[in-house]
């Protein structure tokens, strides 16, 4: 039996995603120069079509990174010298502190409860703060950041740069990328694709610091420091051999959503999730994990279960259905239920019915 995969991520592959990888094994796309003007042509293809996506700015740069993890590195790198402020709420958020810590930088962090949101009007951030990092949407916890409380952090501090995760919510988050600095993701949760790419979009002031950074003698890392990234980015290259299939299969992918419309993904993306919360409201075992509704993840849905998961997780994998586990600290307790865009409404139906 198939199974759907509901975990988020790597989770379930978007449906065109077989047949891109076929169509590029027959065209041998595999085994072509990453020097070549058939890889520039694949590039240029994927990045125009992020930039479609997330209407970027003609001006702001898309670099190809290994993983969001690495996104994180290499914005600490380019972007800070010594402080950066962090939103913490959960695993991922936690995660991107620490990089700044092991990096030796002095970041600091405004940090909540798991499930909780923040409440940005409160936070003091200090006036030194080169970049302010925030996870965008909490994978671990099901937490979702309004964006506007990212656009009025920006607002209150306009010398500071902004970092935005959005590993998770990426492509159903509308975001506007000409108000942020930093924005990224990786391909193995909302694009439904295999792992192993990260997309990191870069402001031109925040590229003006790197090369500050660098010419005052700062190490801002070596072959993905954004100079490296951008020197090769203007040839429609990357400085090292790419993830040629996840960029080929990010380009087509994306292209498939261009074609379906955002506006089509949002909507289904909030029936999905309606569907689900609706359900853990009005279950005598469930219930959802986050209790602030304005701060409930549409994409990663965490509903806590009375008495345990685990036997939950066991029954709904015996009839092929995958959900996650609770992250860490919740692995017991909670079920993660990823609802991207390759999760059909009636897939999503089928588990809901599975859970009543
Ligand atoms: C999965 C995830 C990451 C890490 O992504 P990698 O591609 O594994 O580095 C970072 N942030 C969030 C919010 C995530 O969900």
């Amino acid at each position: 039996m198939k199974k759907i995969f509901f975990t988020p991520g790597p989770s379930q592959l978007y449906p065109t995603v077989e047949k891109h990888l076929k169509y590029a094994l027959e065209k041998q796309l595999f085994s072509i120069s990453h020097r070549s003007v058939d890889f520039q042509n694949i590039y240029n293809e994927t990045v125009s079509n992020i930039k479609k996506l997330f209407t970027v700015p003609k001006d702001h740069s898309v670099f190809f990174l290994s993983s969001a993890t690495e996104a994180m590195e290499r914005i600490i790198e380019n972007g800070v010298e010594k402080k950066s402020f962090h939103l913490v709420n959960g695993a991922f958020s936690s995660k991107f502190f620490q990089i700044s810590q092991d990096l030796k930088k002095q970041p600091e962090k405004f940090e909540v409860e798991a499930g909780k949101g923040f409440d940005v009007n409160s936070i003091n951030i200090t006036k030194n703060t080169e970049v302010i990092c925030i996870t965008h949407n909490e994978t671990s916890t099901g937490v979702a950041v309004p964006v506007d409380d990212i656009y009025s952090l920006k607002k209150r501090h306009p010398d500071s740069f902004i970092g935005v995760d959005i590993v998770s919510s990426a492509p159903y988050v509308t975001i506007d990328a000409a108000k942020i600095d930093y924005l990224f993701f990786s391909v193995q949760k909302g694009f439904g694709m295999p792992s192993g790419l990260g997309v990191l979009i870069v402001s031109p002031i925040a590229m003006e610091k790197s090369i500050y950074l660098a010419k005052k003698g700062t190490n801002i890392g070596s072959y993905h420091n954004f100079l490296q990234l951008e020197k090769y980015a203007l040839k429609s290259q990357t400085p090292m051999t790419p993830n040629v299939l996840g960029i080929y299969l990010l380009g087509k992918v994306s292209g498939d959503m261009l074609k379906k419309g955002l506006k089509t993904i949002r909507k289904e993306t909030e029936e999905k999730a309606g569907m689900v919360y609706r359900l853990a409201e009005n279950h005598e075992l469930l219930s959802p994990f986050v209790a602030d509704k304005n701060n409930r993840s549409k994409t990663v849905i965490v509903i806590n279960v009375k008495g345990g998961s685990e036997v939950l997780i066991k029954k709904l994998k015996e009839k092929g259905i995958v959900v996650g586990k609770g992250y860490k600290q919740f692995k017991e307790e909670h079920i993660r239920i990823a609802n991207f865009p390759t999760h059909s409404t009636s897939q999503m139906a089928k588990l809901v019915k599975l859970l009543f």
